[in-house]
């Protein structure tokens, strides 16, 4: 039986002005694409939203020749106090528009609406205030002498924070004086071309961003191309191989933000129902498709069997459906695809010999859903201790000591983030010491900040973005 029975608490869809169908966004403008069109569905109800354009290697080069011009006749030569002015115009726009945008990531990408209302949107805007505040003091930052744009950015994001990612990708590069060719995942695209109807509306020189969409074809291509000078990636580490072997020799400068297992160590002295909100923030937030996500919790020997009973009791408070619904916590998983992987890792870790629990819900009779699962009895060795889910499924494993939790933490090919959940700093210090991880969170778990780099070790990639280190991938020359 349940305590809480929430009415149905949807967002309205009015806010939302979508054109039938979008092409690419080259030189300041909606043109068409020549490759292949594409339909985006919402995950939720797999109902069409809109015909995206497919953009083949013309449209490449039109993309890359326009943000070429712009670099050379526009944005090199304007001041950086200027290009701030436009990235704080951004910046405030995307909060005037917020609402809008937030129903728009949430149909698209299938995450609940409060977090692409309270987490997502506000950190994009966030981001570009962030970067629209260095763009007139690369000179003052201890960047080099001389700190110089690389010229034209190809830039190439997933799907799981479509917009957020973009900022990512897109207020830093602009900042440091580049232009830049996005392309969005091909599951989500719709927030990147508002976004680009907001470059309009904020009247930003054409061709300084240009947006292509298409598949992981249209990626690879614009990799590849000559007059590209700099390839920042986000996205899985087999992609991310297949771009750094690209562009190996090629002079051309790459950063790579891949996978991750991240550990979640919860110590015996730590507060336990703080500790149980981060576990479920580590993994269950944005239905887990969070490459920082805490996948892998070492729970202490001792307190074990109480973390999982409140665990599994807290997640059955978790309401799985509409991601509309502003009650919704866990929403829809991005694509059929993505869900079989989920499924497809799930029996492996129960063949494998791991106990599978399930939370209780009703799951929706259409869409792409996949209710909170965890696994206990995780091996070191079994396939969802090792294999990036990127789902809603937690493997729990056990340890004694503090150095076995730090052998088990780091016994993995990824290094992205961890957490440490304990009631002593002096713990906090010494295990964050010993992890090989780019993000170590104490007593919390998937923060984020626009000031603080973020990147990852190993198959995490190379490169931080954020920060002060985040400007130094798009200049020349420049350390952190
Ligand atoms: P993916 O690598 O399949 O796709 C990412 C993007 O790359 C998409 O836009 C896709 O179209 C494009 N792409 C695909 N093949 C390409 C190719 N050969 N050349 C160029 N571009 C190509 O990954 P995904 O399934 O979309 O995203 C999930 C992965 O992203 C997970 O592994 C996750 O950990 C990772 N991720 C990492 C971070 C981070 O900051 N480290 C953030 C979010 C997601």
């Amino acid at each position: 039986m349940s305590f809480l029975e929430y009415a149905p608490a949807p967002e309205s869809k009015a806010i939302l002005n979508l054109r039938d169908s979008y092409g690419l966004f080259i030189d300041g403008e909606f043109v068409d694409g020549s490759g292949k069109s594409f339909t985006t569905i919402s995950p939720a109800d797999e109902s069409h939203i809109a015909e995206i354009a497919g953009a083949d290697d013309a449209d490449i080069d039109r993309a890359v020749a326009a943000a070429r011009r712009a670099y050379d006749k526009v944005w090199s030569k304007m001041s950086g106090r200027d290009r701030g002015k436009y990235l704080f115009r951004i910046a405030r726009l995307v909060q005037e528009r917020a609402r809008e945008l937030a129903v728009a990531e949430s149909l698209d990408n299938g995450k609940p609406i409060k977090e692409s209302r309270d987490v997502d949107v506000p950190l994009v805007a966030s981001w570009f205030f962030y970067y629209a505040g260095w763009a007139d003091k690369l000179d003052h930052a201890g960047l080099g002498a001389n700190p110089r744009a690389l010229g034209v950015a190809g830039q190439i994001i997933p799907w799981n924070f479509p917009l957020l990612m973009l900022a990512w990708k897109i207020a830093p590069a602009l900042a440091a004086g580049n232009t830049v060719v996005l392309k969005p995942a091909e599951t989500t695209p719709l927030t990147a071309l508002i976004f680009a109807e907001i470059l309009q509306q904020a009247d930003l020189p054409a061709g300084v961003v240009n947006i292509v969409t298409g598949a992981g074809s249209t990626g690879a291509m614009l990799v590849r191309h000559p007059d590209v000078d700099k390839v920042a990636f986000t996205g899985s580490t087999g992609v991310g191989r297949d771009i750094a072997r690209a562009v190996a020799g090629t002079g051309k400068k790459v950063t790579l933000e891949l996978g991750g297992k991240a550990a979640n160590i919860v110590f015996d002295d730590a507060p336990i129902d703080q500790a149980v909100e981060g576990i479920v923030n580590g993994i269950f937030f944005n239905q887990g498709h969070v490459c920082c996500a805490g996948s892998r919790l070492l729970v202490q020997e001792s307190i074990h069997d109480e973390v999982i009973d409140r665990l599994k009791s807290r997640l059955s408070t978790l309401r799985l459906g509409d991601p509309l619904d502003k009650n919704t916590d866990i929403g829809a998983i991005n694509s059929a695809a993505q869900l079989a992987r989920i499924r497809e890792l799930s029996d492996i870790g129960e063949s494998e010999g791991a106990e599978r629990w399930t939370a209780d819900c009703a799951i929706p009779d259409k869409g792409f859903w996949f209710a909170p699962t965890i696994f206990t009895g995780v091996e070191a060795s079994h396939r969802i201790a090792r294999d990036e889910v990127f789902g809603p499924v937690l493997s729990v494993l056990t340890f004694r000591t503090p150095a076995e939790a730090i052998a088990k933490a780091n016994n993995t090919p990824y290094g992205l983030s961890a957490g440490i959940w304990t009631d002593k700093g002096s713990r906090i210090l010494a295990v964050a010491d010993q992890l090989r991880a780019g993000v170590v969170w104490a007593n919390t778990f998937n923060r984020f900040d626009p000031a603080s780099p973020f990147g990852g070790y190993k198959e995490s990639g190379y490169g931080r973005e954020g920060g002060r280190h985040g400007l130094t991938a798009y200049l020349k020359g420049a350390s952190a």
